[in-house]
């Protein structure tokens, strides 16, 4: 069976090393060392300046929000997971969708402005597969109406933007360590900003809004434990490793689709890509069923990143049109992208692809 993505486990005697630690000290979870030493190692990993390891990728949304005092409307992609949105929505604020650009499947600056009103406080976009979000724009916007950016990085690990993390772009940035990302530690997150009393904010609302008998501020538990550090401390030092080797499957994949029947978002110039995702676009939404059934019957796993387009979600009311998201939402089929997938499955997946893109019912 090959799915989508088959997580990366480090040597299991490196990762027993990292428990011995823990058996040692019995100091498990609330800020230990091998949480601080996994957020020293990012922080200059990613040349960021403060960084909170979090429970996961959409407690960060809500603490972001949260934390620059949003409560209004939000402008927001309809393409993205849908933790971006109910991250919105679970702050009582209001998701505005700004249709997406047709090329890049970031949101577009240019729909941005339009949607402003007096209760706009805040764009909140994603860097859609890792691409980055057309950064310079959005910033320009947000300067000249006085709103904030948050922008969630979750697929952006290791992205370099203009030769800087892309994650260190806008407000606060948020990324996701869940065991199907690029970089992970079985379940985790972690929030970024340059900002001094940001930093101390963020670190008291991870943490019940107090330490010992400071009581600072409201809080929730985003904390994270010593054994998931431990995973994120045998995986970082080979991450130049995992994104080169999933350069290589990419680069399989390129050379083997016909690109005459299936089409590839674009990238922006300046990126140094980190290989997130290797989605492919099919001509129509029955191109594509047909692509993942031929898939599926070969036990050849594709998902659908991402599905619906989120502006669509029944609970969102009253229905916002995105027709650009709406559209590549029922076309686009991630292919399964990961370090050690071999060169004979990705010409197997090739082969099934780009014949059943071909057959015209
Ligand atoms: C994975 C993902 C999230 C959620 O991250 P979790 O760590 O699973 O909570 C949020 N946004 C996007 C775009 C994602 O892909």
């Amino acid at each position: 069976m090959i799915n989508v993505t088959k997580s990366y486990l480090p040597d299991f005697n490196e990762y027993s090393r990292y428990l011995e630690g823990i058996w040692d000290r019995v100091h498990l979870t609330n800020d230990g060392p091998l949480v601080r030493e996994l957020e020293d190692r990012l922080k200059e990993y990613l040349g960021v300046k403060h960084l909170k390891f979090c429970s996961n990728g959409t407690v960060v949304l809500q603490m972001a929000l949260k934390a620059l005092q949003i409560t209004k409307e939000v402008i927001t992609t309809p393409f993205s997971y849908c933790a971006t949105t109910n991250a919105i929505l679970w702050e009582n604020c209001t998701p505005v969708f700004a249709d997406i650009h047709p090329e890049d499947f970031c949101i577009d600056p240019t729909k941005i402005e339009a949607l402003i009103t007096e209760n706009t406080q805040a764009i909140l976009a994603t860097h859609v597969y890792g691409n980055a979000c057309s950064v310079d724009e959005i910033q320009a916007i947000a300067d000249k109406y006085n709103l904030k950016v948050i922008y969630d990085g979750a697929h952006a690990f290791g992205v370099q933007h203009n030769n800087k993390a892309l994650l260190s772009y806008g407000d606060l940035s948020t990324c996701s360590f869940h065991a199907t990302k690029v970089f992970h530690t079985v379940e985790g997150g972690c929030i970024i900003t340059n900002d001094d009393e940001m930093a101390s904010k963020l670190h008291f609302y991870r943490s019940f809004g107090h330490r010992n008998d400071d009581y600072q501020s409201i809080g929730i538990n985003a904390k994270n434990s010593e054994f998931h550090a431990a995973m994120g401390l045998c995986n970082l030092p080979k991450i130049g490793e995992l994104i080169a080797a999933r350069q290589q499957v990419s680069a399989w994949y390129d050379n083997r689709l016909d690109f005459d029947r299936i089409s590839r978002p674009t990238r922006l110039p300046g990126l140094e890509y980190n290989y997130a995702y290797y989605p492919v676009v099919l001509e129509s939404e029955q191109k594509l069923f047909e692509v993942r059934d031929a898939l599926n019957k070969e036990a050849i796993f594709p998902r659908r990143y991402f599905y619906p387009s989120l502006n669509t979600l029944s609970f969102i009311q009253p229905y916002q049109p995105c027709p650009v998201s709406e559209d590549i939402a029922g076309r686009v089929l991630c292919l399964p992208l990961y370090p050690d997938l071999p060169e004979e499955d990705v010409d197997r997946i090739c082969s099934i692809v780009n014949e059943a893109a071909y057959i015209t019912a």
